[in-house]
């Protein structure tokens, strides 16, 4: 198997059908980037900043962050590096960051909601990015987006930066890509009003699955309660995969569905032609890519997304032992 998907490494994943399918790594730290190489990985889809903050003792400072996103951008040697700005409380902690204990932590003030509220820390994290980034393109995405206006005030803070610096005369980057994680289901109502906005998007599956059952994503009870192969899911992010080619906006998914074989499958018979995913599975979606026909899978599911199923898995499991998948 190893070898297989080794001798895979540098060929691209398109389908039998001709469809190339963009897969990306889910990436955080220094130790994650040489498998972008190993895995022959067409960029990273996710770079969680927040872990740099996690593993910390304190808040790292401008130099460090400038440092440690340039040394990811180097890593990548060109290929897309989406970053992600803070995603901090709920099951993402920062030990010296003291944090009222809250009642509801996933619905609590966290990620951009403190990004907005407080906008010093964003400021500086945007700022780095942009610094690391002179001369290179430049890629960032906001978590927890919930409604358009967060993101437009986002946005606002990475003109205000790049103004910062412009005026300061520093080399900036030769482009800049915002983007919105889509993963509170509010989200999936204005896309018609946040869509003109973005430069892209990217399904986080994780919450996104998480909120649209009130599901705790790390409740050992509910762990497999409800199934990201269930319609109520797949129609979410059909929705979302429509409304992005409405619009001419790219659209990516970076939740852990997206590096299980059946589940990428799945993805890409809705339509979806970018997936973001962790290192190790970048062998076994290309090589189940590289025997699957997109277009006959698109047909198989699109009867099944009209179904009441708790789960259509086991016709997807089907369709893939007759197909040879
Ligand atoms: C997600 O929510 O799907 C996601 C990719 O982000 P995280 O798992 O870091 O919350
Ligand atoms: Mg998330």
């Amino acid at each position: 198997r190893q070898e297989q998907y080794a001798r895979l490494r540098d060929r691209p994943a398109v389908t039998v059908d001709g469809e190339r399918i963009k897969l990306s790594i889910n990436a955080g730290l220094l130790v994650d980037l040489p498998h972008l190489e190993d895995a022959g990985a067409d960029g990273i889809g996710l770079f969680r900043t927040e872990l740099q903050f996690m593993i910390a003792s304190a808040f790292p400072r401008m130099g460090e962050q400038v440092e440690h996103y340039s040394a990811v951008l180097d890593a990548a040697n060109g290929r897309p590096v989406v970053f992600r700005s803070l995603d901090i409380g709920a099951d993402k902690v920062l030990p010296y960051l003291r944090q009222a204990k809250e009642e509801n932590p996933a619905l609590g003030w966290r990620a951009i909601r403190m990004a907005l509220d407080r906008p010093a820390l964003m400021k500086l994290q945007l700022r780095a990015l942009l610094k690391a980034a002179g001369g290179r393109d430049l890629w960032v995405m906001f978590p927890m987006v919930a409604e358009v206006d967060e993101f437009r005030r986002a946005r606002e803070l990475i003109e205000e930066e790049r103004l910062f610096l412009e005026r300061r005369g520093h080399r900036l980057p030769s482009s800049i890509r915002a983007g919105a994680m889509l993963e509170v289901p509010s989200l999936l109502w204005q896309l018609d009003q946040l869509l003109p906005l973005v430069d892209f998007v990217s399904i986080g599956s994780n919450d996104l699955v998480q909120f649209l059952f009130a599901s705790d994503r790390d409740h050992p009870r509910l762990a497999g309660r409800y199934d990201p192969l269930s319609p109520t899911v797949l129609r979410a992010i059909r929705h979302v995969v429509d409304m992005g080619r409405r619009h001419d906006v790219p659209v990516n998914l970076c939740g852990e569905m997206a590096g299980r074989p059946l589940e990428a499958m799945a993805l890409i018979g809705l339509g979806l032609r970018s997936i973001s995913m962790t290192p190790a599975a970048i062998g076994p979606i290309k090589a189940m890519i590289m025997k699957l026909h997109a277009g006959e899978v698109a047909g198989a599911l699109a009867p099944l997304l009209e179904t009441a199923e708790h789960s259509i898995r086991p016709q997807l499991m089907a369709f893939a032992r007759e197909h040879d998948v």
